[in-house]
Order: structure tokens, then C-alpha cells, then sequence
């Protein structure tokens, strides 16, 4: 290799961003880069029981070569085939609401989302189906804690995984120093910069000086070079977003008996929601609430009240955070990914999606020694993209939710901020256009990470939330009128749905059934095919 190109890179921070950095970029430069994960002994990682999106598996596990019978054993895995909102619509109270947002595109016909054809009828006949159990077979199956693969490996709905991401980070620490990644322990006190204002090198507690030509700041919320050394501002959206803490528990399950649910559930509270997060034989949960409506001890006493006798004896961890991202996340020599890079409430799940979505971008953008501006400035633009892009998406379902029994539910509907590109979607909702429509089937669209990445929520994600929290639009589709054709089409879907539907829950197996299958499959390759 030129000796202008990158020979050695450092990665502070040894939580699942800085495994996954080591990992991802170790084997996508071919192994010829030097990577050294410095990791603190004494500050312990973030992991609450994460839930993933479903490039996870395409862009990060089968880039590293790793099957689910090796890696989902070692992390707790489960399959998670959406997300389910419960009380979004109605309070416990009212007699509580639920609807799903599923993963998979909802079909069109001839360029018109099935959604449409569904608002239609919902505004014009009132038909009963919820959305989501119109346009998706294999719901009826989840919700009978099935998995989404057949016993033969057929995959017969997209998915996702949970897992617990702190065993994650100790999985790839193993398969990483396992291929000659170096791991080392220090408590970093500070970094030194050379006259162009790069970092030269980072500094351990013993005055140890670990030297690269490129930096990734993996360490977490503190944001030790991003921040502390290069004192890269922040971009808040705290005016947008209102939760700022969460209350984490574990618990033990028995998944024999009561089955594994492949879905994740976030069920709306006084002053935030609740989530619920199935692995194998545990779980993660917590509250996700705003410190401006309720303290730490009424949250903790809810989460109490909401799990009832398994929380009685159970620690609970709080964690404060800010919903925001930095001005640029690559500064200089140095390249911010996860936490210290940027976050956003957790409600969609999608913190592990920006580390291994700004690993694909940094990826297409790697620099010699002396860096290409040019190359930063396009990643930089990529995950203000990518963050502002997914904020909007949450902002939409705080300030959609239905809810207005509580000081919280109330700030959310008339205080806070709308962003001008989600109010321009608001208003294209209203009118009964689509919105971000891409005419793509699932399997073009999923079939390049680099087109999901530009088209990460489509028309068929707006109108889960929109349609599932009945915020529909004033008009149909004004086409549609027109067009009996599509809509017979559309009635003819609902109904082969339906039929497949039964097929699914007659022919899938259970998830604990399927997992139990790739858990005794379980081996430790990870070590072996190293030669
Ligand atoms: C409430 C909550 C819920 C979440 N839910 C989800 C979810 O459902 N799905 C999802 O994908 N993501 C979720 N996330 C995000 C996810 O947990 C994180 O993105 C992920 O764990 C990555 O964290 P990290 O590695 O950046 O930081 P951390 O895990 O905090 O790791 C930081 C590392 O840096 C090291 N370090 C720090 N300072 C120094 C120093 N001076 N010297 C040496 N080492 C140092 C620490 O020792 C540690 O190893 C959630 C986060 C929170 C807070």
C-alpha cells in the first residue's frame, strides 16, 4: 500500500458503535488497514436491549460473513418483524388502541400505493381493516408469536432482530482481535493535535500516546475527540422532541411457555412510552419520558406499575440524553459514529442503523492521509440527511398521536416545533397524495443499501403511522375516481391477502420453535475460521 494512503486508525470507545466500526471496516478495506479499539475499563457501555431495521442483517451480518446460527446465540437474537403501538389513539382508560408498522413496501398498482386504495375505502365505505392487516399476509401470524421464516429457511416476511447490544459489542470484540484487531484497555485523558489542528494522537491514563492517521469517536455521549478535543458544536432538537430520559429493566422470560413475540412494543404513557423488547430468554424494556413532565421516581413508579410483579425486584438504570446531531460528524482527522455522533429518542429504533449507515458512507468516502475535503463534505451531508430525515419521522408521531389526557400530550399537540419539510408532508398527506412514493417493489428497493439509504421512509412507512392513528386525509386520492380498475385490483389484493393470511399462521412455525432450531446449531466458528 502507498504510504499516502491510511495505514493505522484508532477507534475509541469499545461499546457496539466502536465493534462495529472495527469490524465493518476491517473487512470491508480487505484487512489492510492497522485498527486498534481503545476501550475504558471503567465506563461502561450503553445497552438497554436494542431493536434493529432490516438491512442490519444484508449490510452488517453477511458483510462479516456471519450466519445467524453464530452470531444470534451469542446476543440473545429474536426476529422483529415491526413495531407495535399500543395506545397512540386511545388511553388505557378509553379502552386502549393498537396499531403496526410493519417492515416490507406495501405493492402498487399501476404507480398507485395499495394505501390509497385502503384510505379510499376507509373514508368512503369504512371499511374495518386496519391498514396493516389489509396490505400485510403475515400479520395474523405474528400476533401468534410466529417466526418469519418456515422450518426449510424460507423467509416468508422481512425482518429485523432484537438482541442485547451490549453482548453485540463482546461478540465482535472477539471475532475482531480473533483477526488481528488490537483491543486495548485505557482510560483516555486527552488527545494531541499537530499544526494543521488533525489529531496526532490520543493519550492514556498512564501517559501512554497511541498515534493514527485517522480517528473514529466512538465514545458514546461524551464525545471525547469530537467534543472535548474538536469542540464540534451541536444541532438540538429539543424544541422538536420533548423526552429526554429513560428508565432501562431487564428481565428474565420463559419463552417455552409464553412464546417470543417477534415484534417490538411501544406503548404511549403519561409523559413519553413504554418499550418492550424480546430476545430469546430475556428482555429489555424501559421508559422513554420528558424530564419537564414527570421526575425520575413518578417514572420509575410507572414502569413499576406497568410490569407489575416481574418489575417488583428488578434495578432500574436511568439515562439521560438529548435528541440531536453534530454540525458535521467528520471533523478534521476525525469521524464521530454513534452516540457522540448523534441521537434520536429511540422510538424508531434506528440507533444501530446510523452507525452502520455512516460506515457504508464513510466507506464510499475513504480518504488518503491527507484528506479530500471534497469526500467529507459528501459524508457530512449524507448523515444530516440521514438524522434529519428519520427526526421528522418522529416528530410525526409524537405530534399525530391522538392523546390528550396528560400536560405532555398537550405540549406535543400545541408547543413544539414543526420542521418545514414535515409540515410539507403534513399538507401532500391532507390532499390525499402519497408521500415519498418510490414505485419499487421490497425486493428492488432492499436489493442496494445505497438506494434504501436515499429512501429510507417511503410512503408505505408515512401511512402505517398516519392511517394507524386514523389521522387520514381530507380527500381520497382524487385519481382514484377515476380509476374503478385500480381499485377492483386493490379489493382483489385484500382478499388473496386474507386467504395467505391463513396459509402463514397454518404453515410457519412458532418462534421459539425456530429459534430453539438455530440456538442448537450454535457453534464457536467464530474463532475457528480464522486461519
Ligand atoms: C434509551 C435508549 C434506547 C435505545 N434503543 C435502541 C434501539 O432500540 N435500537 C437501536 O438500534 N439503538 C438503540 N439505542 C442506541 C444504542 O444503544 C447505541 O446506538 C449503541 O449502543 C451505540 O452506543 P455507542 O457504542 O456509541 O456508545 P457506548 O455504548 O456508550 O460506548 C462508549 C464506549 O466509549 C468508551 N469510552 C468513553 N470515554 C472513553 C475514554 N475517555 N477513554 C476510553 N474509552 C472511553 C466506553 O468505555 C465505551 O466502551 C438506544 C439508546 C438509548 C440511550
Amino acid at each position: 500500500m502507498n504510504s499516502d494512503h491510511i495505514q493505522n486508525i484508532i477507534v475509541v470507545g469499545g461499546g457496539s458503535s466502536g465493534w462495529m466500526a472495527a469490524t465493518y471496516l476491517h473487512s470491508s478495506l480487505n484487512g489492510l488497514v492497522n485498527i486498534t479499539v481503545i476501550e475504558s475499563p471503567t465506563i461502561s457501555r450503553i445497552g438497554v436491549g436494542e431493536a434493529t431495521v432490516t438491512t442490519i442483517k444484508t449490510e452488517f451480518f453477511d458483510r462479516l460473513g456471519l450466519s445467524e446460527a453464530q452470531w444470534m446465540p451469542e446476543c440473545k437474537g429474536s426476529y422483529k418483524m415491526g413495531i407495535r403501538y399500543a395506545n397512540w389513539k386511545k388511553t388505557p382508560e378509553e379502552g386502549g388502541d393498537y396499531f403496526y408498522h410493519i417492515f416490507g413496501e406495501i405493492p402498487y398498482i399501476d404507480e398507485v400505493p395499495l394505501t390509497h386504495v385502503w384510505i379510499k375505502k376507509r373514508l368512503e365505505q369504512n371499511y374495518n381493516i386496519p391498514m396493516a392487516y389489509a396490505c400485510y399476509p403475515g400479520i395474523a401470524a405474528m400476533d401468534l408469536k410466529k417466526s418469519p421464516k418456515l422450518h426449510n429457511n424460507i423467509q416468508a416476511h422481512y425482518y429485523a432482530y432484537h438482541f442485547d447490544a451490549t453482548l453485540l459489542a463482546s461478540y465482535l470484540a472477539r471475532w475482531s482481535v480473533s483477526r488481528g484487531i488490537k483491543h486495548v484497555y485505557d482510560n483516555l485523558t486527552h488527545a494531541e493535535l499537530n499544526a494543521q489542528g488533525n489529531i496526532s494522537c490520543v493519550v492514556g491514563a498512564g501517559g501512554k500516546k497511541y498515534a493514527a492517521d485517522l480517528f473514529i469517536d466512538c465514545s458514546g455521549f461524551s464525545g471525547f475527540l469530537i467534543e472535548k478535543t474538536l469542540k464540534e458544536p451541536i444541532v438540538s432538537f429539543e424544541n422538536s422532541l420533548l423526552t429526554d430520559r429513560a428508565i432501562a429493566v431487564n428481565f428474565n422470560e420463559n419463552p417455552e411457555t409464553d412464546g417470543i413475540r417477534p415484534y417490538t412494543t411501544a406503548t404511549a404513557m403519561k409523559a413519553g412510552w413504554m418499550w418492550e423488547i424480546p430476545h430469546f430468554d430475556t428482555s429489555g424494556n424501559g421508559y422513554v419520558y420528558s424530564s419537564q413532565f414527570i421526575s425520575d421516581s413518578q417514572a420509575e413508579q410507572e414502569v413499576r406499575q406497568f410490569f407489575g410483579k416481574k418489575a417488583e425486584k428488578a434495578d432500574v438504570r436511568i439515562i439521560k440524553f438529548q435528541s440531536r446531531r453534530r454540525q458535521n460528524a467528520w471533523v478534521k482527522n476525525c469521524i464521530s459514529i454513534g452516540l457522540s455522533s448523534n441521537f434520536l429518542e429511540p422510538l424508531e429504533s434506528t440507533g444501530l442503523y446510523f452507525v452502520y449507515a455512516a460506515l457504508y458512507q464513510l466507506i464510499r468516502n475513504f480518504p488518503k492521509k491527507i484528506i479530500d475535503p471534497v469526500l467529507r463534505d459528501k459524508f457530512n451531508q449524507k448523515i444530516r440527511f440521514m438524522v434529519d430525515e428519520m427526526r421528522d419521522f418522529i416528530i410525526m408521531h409524537f405530534k399525530t398521536c391522538r392523546r390528550t389526557d396528560t400536560p405532555f400530550w398537550l405540549a406535543n399537540k400545541h408547543e413544539t416545533v414543526v420542521p418545514d419539510s414535515l409540515q410539507k408532508i403534513f399538507e401532500r398527506h391532507q390532499s390525499g397524495l402519497p408521500i415519498k412514493t418510490t414505485h419499487q417493489s421490497d425486493i428492488k428497493l432492499y436489493a442496494s443499501f445505497g438506494v434504501q439509504f436515499d429512501n429510507f421512509w417511503t410512503n408505505t412507512n408515512y401511512q402505517s403511522i398516519l392511517c394507524g392513528v386514523e389521522v387520514l386525509p381530507d380527500t381520497a386520492l382524487p385519481l382514484l375516481h377515476y380509476r374503478d380498475d385500480i381499485m377492483k385490483k386493490g379489493e382483489e389484493l385484500f382478499k388473496h391477502y386474507q386467504l395467505e393470511s391463513q396459509r402463514l399462521i397454518n404453515t410457519l412455525p412458532s418462534q421459539f420453535d425456530y429459534l430453539s432450531k438455530i440456538y442448537a446449531m450454535k457453534n464457536n466458528t467464530v474463532l475457528d475460521e480464522v486461519k
